[in-house]
């Protein structure tokens, strides 16, 4: 009985387990990854640099971590946020309407902007969700949320 009372006390205390701290998905609840990011296999070419969400239109993004907005505009006719962190991170969002505007102080969690038409899954609504570390390099953001003890590979 120790056993079950210790897990279902470790499921109740931590509904949302977050395991770098203050990062949150953009969406809310959870979203369904319809496309996953996908590593360019040379620096010039395109891959998939971030993660499609599903979403429906309209829904509220929300800021994944603590940051200030650095970008709210237009880009090839896709609206886009993006959101400056700590540790020279900075998480993108498109397509975004409503966007909150550049210099906005955000926490994990906030309303800044709402999902609109136009992206890149088809006739599905999905959010474009990406991560860059330092100048140029994207990493995957599911890095930020997910939990890692899911994601632990055999060692050799
Ligand atoms: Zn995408």
């Amino acid at each position: 009985m120790a056993f079950f009372s210790a897990a279902l006390a470790s499921l109740g205390g931590f509904p949302e387990p977050a395991p770098t701290g203050d990062f949150v998905w953009p969406l809310d609840p959870r979203p369904t990854v319809v496309r996953p990011f996908e590593a360019p296999p040379e620096p010039w070419a395109a891959g998939h640099r971030g993660v499609d969400l599903a979403g429906a239109e309209g829904q509220a993004v929300r800021a994944a971590g603590p940051g200030t907005v650095s970008f709210s505009g237009v880009i090839a006719g896709r609206g886009v946020i993006a959101i400056q962190h700590a540790g020279g991170r900075r998480t993108t969002y498109e397509p975004v309407e409503d966007r909150d505007p550049k210099g906005t102080i955000e926490s994990p969690g906030d309303r800044i902007g709402s999902l609109s038409a136009g992206g890149h899954c088809g006739a599905t609504p999905c959010l474009h969700w990406g991560l860059l570390v330092g100048t140029d390099a994207y990493r995957d953001p599911l890095t930020l949320v997910e939990d890692r003890r899911v994601r632990l590979l055999p060692l050799g």
